[in-house]
């Protein structure tokens, strides 16, 4: 998932035109300070942490300063915070603005409704799941006229705007809507959209891009933290591949499959580091690929669990043994095959004469690779 901090979201904005407080971004106490002295960023300011959980006005991640040397302390006080997991590395300084009301509004996918919705609240500045949900507007949007006079007339009501200020919104939502669509948004989110004199302006600003259109936004590669270096290949080659924290790589066809092998190698004791589903290939050069990717991670052992059904085990252990040879001998790990189903017999043969631990016994081979994970350790 691409989650972007709030300064980036507010950068996204900016494209569509969203009304935003001035501001700039410092990474030290001495940048805070310059950009607050020279005017770029206007006194009073707020010091915001970038992080991506919420919560931080109330979490003292959110600080008002009056003065160069208050934003200083300010910068002092949050960089380097370790908030709600994330360490503060990276500020937003924006002039602080009177406000007089603090709204909610967002754009997301209603997965049930299948369509995109308008979500609104004049409880806003707080987190919307603790606002009451009879006080939460949620209008769906068909995405081919998007968000017309009809649904913005009602979110204005909803707000509780009239006059300049709901025209200050329509102009808003338009925005909002070509932002959420253009960028292959899954959520844009403004919390609190803040009501100061006769405008509207964004204070936060909360946007998560669809994985799904993930490929479309090479701009964002650098900040995608949810994946290895390894799954990210892994995901290039389409080879469904995790990096978990224990040592020993599981190798399975088919997901269920998978997912138990990694339950009774735990029952047995074993720390499953990392797994590969091969899905329902044999295809030689796709399992070299994954082989070459498991060998990456450097597994103390590996096991093999391969269920024969379409895809014949003999077929299965042909490939794995070419796979094998690929990998260099200083990367190779002890491996541990477990086969069962269509052609077993052949596919325990083939490994059997490649020098590989094969058997059809679950329990025996799990417990091979869990002594064979210890025995190098
Ligand atoms: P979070 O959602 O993580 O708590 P926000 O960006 O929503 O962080 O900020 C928290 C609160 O700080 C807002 O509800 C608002 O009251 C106040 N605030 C934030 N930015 C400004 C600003 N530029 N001017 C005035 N008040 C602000
Ligand atoms: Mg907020």
């Amino acid at each position: 998932m691409v989650k972007l901090a709030e300064w980036r979201g507010k950068e996204l904005f900016r494209k569509y035109g969203v009304p935003l407080p001035r501001g700039s971004v410092a990474r030290s106490p001495a940048e805070a300070e310059a950009l607050t002295r020279d005017g770029t960023v206007p006194l009073p300011c707020v010091v915001k942490a970038q992080v991506l959980a919420g919560g931080r006005g109330k979490g003292g991640a959110v600080r008002f300063a009056n003065t160069p040397l208050e934003a200083r302390a300010a910068a002092e006080a949050i960089l380097g915070l370790d908030f709600k997991g994330e360490t503060v590395k990276e500020l937003l300084l924006e002039e602080k603005l009177p406000i007089t009301q603090e709204l909610y509004l967002s754009i997301t996918l209603d997965r049930t409704l299948r369509t995109p919705v308008l979500i609104s609240s004049a409880k806003g500045g707080v987190e919307i799941e603790s606002v009451d949900d009879a006080e939460i507007d949620r209008q769906p949007v068909h995405p081919f006229p998007g968000l017309t006079a009809y649904e913005r007339r009602h979110a204005a009501k909803v707000l509780g705007v009239a006059g300049p200020v709901a025209r200050s919104l329509d102009g808003l939502l338009a925005a909002l809507w070509q932002a959420f669509q253009r960028e292959d948004a899954e959520l844009i989110e403004i919390n609190p959209l803040a009501r100061v004199g006769d405008g509207l302006v964004a204070l936060d600003a909360k946007v998560i891009i669809e994985d799904d259109a993930a490929f479309r936004h090479p701009e964002y590669a650098e900040i995608r933290d949810d994946r290895t270096p390894l799954e990210e290949i892994a995901r290039e080659k389409e080879i469904a591949f995790v990096q978990l924290d224990g040592n020993i790589g599981v190798i399975a066809n088919g997901a269920g499959l998978t997912m138990a092998t990694l339950d009774v190698l735990k029952e047995f004791g074993g720390d499953p580091g990392v797994f590969l589903d091969l899905g329902g290939t044999d295809d030689p050069k796709k399992v070299t690929e994954a082989f070459l990717l498991m060998a990456q991670a450097k597994p103390k052992a590996v096991f093999l669990n391969i269920f024969g059904g379409v895809t014949r085990c003999d077929t299965v252990a042909t490939g794995l043994v070419a796979a094998m040879q690929q990998v260099p001998a200083a990367e190779r790990f002890p491996l541990v095959a477990r086969i069962r189903g269509n052609n077993e017999k052949e596919g325990i043969e083939i490994l059997c004469a490649a020098g590989i631990t094969a058997t059809p016994g679950l329990k025996e081979s799990v417990q091979a690779v869990v002594a064979a994970a210890r025995g190098s350790a």
